[in-house]
């Protein structure tokens, strides 16, 4: 195995990774800011071909690379599916880098280390936030099924996202969506199901059971996550936006009903139940709620927003579920209208941290 000089990664399996400089690529302009560093679009000067680059940002590190990053770069490397962002390489810089205005850049003599992704067009918040942005139910159900396609892969493998938001779904101007940002992902197994962190999936996406304080989880938790993205695709925006924990699990209850031994066997042993237990019965109103989405797909949204995890709907099971078999069925993503895609170069949720 090659063996990687000062200051270049070297990854067992592939010992080209990490061999190129940054370098071999222009960057065009900064399209993101992610869980540590910029994305750039950028221009392989070699081939023409349009990545994107996330770069590492080591500035704030005290203890070397950042685990999230190995972690990320580890997982990536052993999922290859169309409906999961693929990870073609890294590169690095050896020595400082400037910034536009010739000052050197973040960390300042150890060099960068970049992440090559294939280029996306768009994610799904910054598409559904477009003024007069109405997707159709075929787009939708196009959408859902290759989401729910992708997370099966992941959860087949082992994986969880613990990150699952529309900033992180990302899509082409084909209609091809791709899971993004694996930042927060790790590896399970299904028989040792203990002593996860707790805090993880942004707020307005995060399962009841991690906002009751639980360790014990499993792929479950992304399926929350997916059943919020599909009640925000029907309705038209988010549909439990909290401030803070506590008001987040109160939307939660507000919409699907308190919590309790019955709906919910083994609940009262979930670290903060006690605390966080409605004084108040609160009935589950979800069909009430959308009682204008069609049959199918409320049926459906009911599966994925169940409160125990353990009763909530599997991806495997989602995707066979009626609502995707009856009409109006899914739209090819090559028939999805590019021209209506490709009006704005690209449109992303606002650069967040
Ligand atoms: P991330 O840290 O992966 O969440 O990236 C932050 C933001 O950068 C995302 O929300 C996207 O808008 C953008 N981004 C990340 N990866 C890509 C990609 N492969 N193609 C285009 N844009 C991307």
């Amino acid at each position: 195995m090659a063996v990687a000089a000062p200051g270049q990664l070297n990854l067992d399996e592939s010992p080209a990774w990490g061999s190129r400089s940054v370098d071999c690529f222009e960057k065009l302009e900064q399209i993101g800011e992610g869980t540590y560093g910029q994305v750039f679009m950028a221009r392989e000067i070699r081939t023409g071909e349009i990545v994107a680059l996330k770069k590492i940002r080591m500035d704030n590190e005290r203890e070397g690379f950042p685990i999230t990053a190995i972690r990320e770069i580890k997982i990536l490397k052993k999922l290859h599916h169309d409906n999961v962002i693929k990870l073609k390489e890294i590169v690095t810089s050896p020595g400082p880098e400037r910034d536009d205005h010739g000052k050197i850049d973040g960390n300042k003599y150890k060099g960068s280390i970049y992440m090559v992704f294939e280029y996306m067009d768009h994610d799904l918040t910054g598409l559904s936030d477009r003024p007069g942005m109405r997707f159709t139910v075929p787009q939708i159900k196009c959408y859902m099924r290759q989401l729910l396609t992708g997370l099966h892969y992941c959860h087949v493998n082992q994986v969880l996202h613990r990150d699952i938001k529309g900033s992180n779904l990302l899509i082409d101007n084909e209609g091809n969506l791709k899971l993004a940002d694996f930042g927060l992902a790790r590896s399970f197994s299904n028989d040792h199901n203990g002593n996860l962190t707790n805090r993880v999936i942004t707020l307005w996406y995060r399962p009841p059971e991690l906002l009751l304080g639980t360790t014990k989880y499993g792929p479950a938790v992304d399926m929350w996550s997916v059943g919020c993205i599909f009640a925000e695709l029907l309705h038209g925006k988010p549909i439990l936006p909290g401030k803070n924990e506590p008001e987040q699990l109160n939307k939660i209850f507000e919409l699907c009903g308190a919590p309790d031994e019955v709906n919910w066997p083994g609940v009262s042993k979930i670290p903060w139940y006690n605390n966080f237990k409605p004084s108040r019965p609160m009935k589950r109103r979800v069909r009430e709620t959308y009682k204008h989405f069609d049959r199918h797909a409320l049926e459906l949204l009911e599966r994925m927003l169940t409160l125990d995890p353990s009763q909530r709907i599997s991806a495997k099971d989602a995707l066979d579920a009626e609502y995707f078999w009856t009409d109006p069925l899914p739209c090819d993503p090559k028939r999805f209208d590019i021209h209506e895609f490709s009006i704005y170069a690209s449109s992303r949720s606002c650069m967040e941290g």
